[in-house]
């Protein structure tokens, strides 16, 4: 059993000119071990500021809160010491990586978060079935990561890398966003699949509820202007879908 734990957290962004800008205004929150938290707000709330922050991305300045992972405050920990620690994000926007090839990535990314190298056979057959249950042809192993992969391509390999590298704790920003029905269906199952073989805490980060249909939250969280500003069961997301956000905008 781990909990993750987001106490009071001020974040500002770093903006080109080294100025400043405050995002993340005050942000509580606690996720346990097989639990899902969807998080729902509108467009620029903070949303993904929060995640990139949880990820420990250098241009998010925490100025004040904590992040704690069972206790142990994570904040200095640098991005690949938080991997290890079992946290995982996947990316609103995915990043291309030329030159090295999915297979490679994974491969690599595996051996750094358990210290040692996967045997050859098992690893094989584990990314072939993964891949398959994600309806991914074979022929992306050897593609480069995320070079001219579509939208629904990239979220693909986020939840493969979720799947193969078993974290404790799954951070999804907008891996709804850019997916058609099928492809919704395909990575919302796969979600469904890492959060019900390792029992992780998911973070599901979204500004629709339609993901909602087949990922059921068991907490839904209202994200506005950098904080938390309600919180329910999934009835709160139903309420979203019908309403919207505007109750919440003034508060
Ligand atoms: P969301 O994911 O909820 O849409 P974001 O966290 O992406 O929101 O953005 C929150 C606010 O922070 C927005 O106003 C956005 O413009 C601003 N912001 C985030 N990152 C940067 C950045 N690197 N430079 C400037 N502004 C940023
Ligand atoms: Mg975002």
């Amino acid at each position: 059993m781990s909990t993750l734990e987001i106490k009071d957290l001020h974040v500002s962004v770093i903006l080109d000119d080294e100025k400043t800008k405050p995002i993340l205004k005050g942000v509580n929150l606690t996720i346990n071990s097989g639990e899902i938290h969807a998080i729902m707000g509108p467009n620029g709330s903070g949303k993904s500021t929060l995640a990139s922050t949880i990820a420990g991305h250098p241009k998010y300045q925490i100025d004040s809160g904590q992040i704690l992972l069972d206790g142990d405050d994570i904040t200095e920990m640098s991005v690949d010491e938080r991997a290890r620690a079992g946290l995982f994000l996947a990316m609103q926007y995915p990043v291309e990586v030329a030159g090295v090839s999915v297979s490679n990535f994974l491969r690599t990314a595996k051996t750094a978060i358990t210290g040692e190298a996967p045997k050859l056979r098992t690893w094989v057959k584990d990314v072939k079935e993964s891949m398959e249950l994600l309806r991914m042809d074979p022929d992306f192993a050897e593609r480069d990561v995320n070079v001219g992969f579509s939208g629904g391509e990239k979220k693909r390999l986020e939840i493969l890398q979720a799947e193969l590298l078993q974290p404790s704790f799954a951070v999804l920003d907008e891996t709804d966003s850019g997916l058609d029905v099928d492809a919704l269906r395909i990575v919302s199952e796969g979600v469904n699949r890492v959060h019900d073989k390792t029992g992780c805490g998911v973070m599901l980060i979204t500004h629709y509820t339609r993901i909602l249909r087949y990922i059921k939250p068991s907490h839904v969280h209202v994200f506005v202007a950098g904080r938390v500003v309600a919180e329910g069961g999934p009835e709160l997301a139903d309420q979203l879908e019908e309403n919207g956000y505007d109750e919440y905008l003034g508060l």
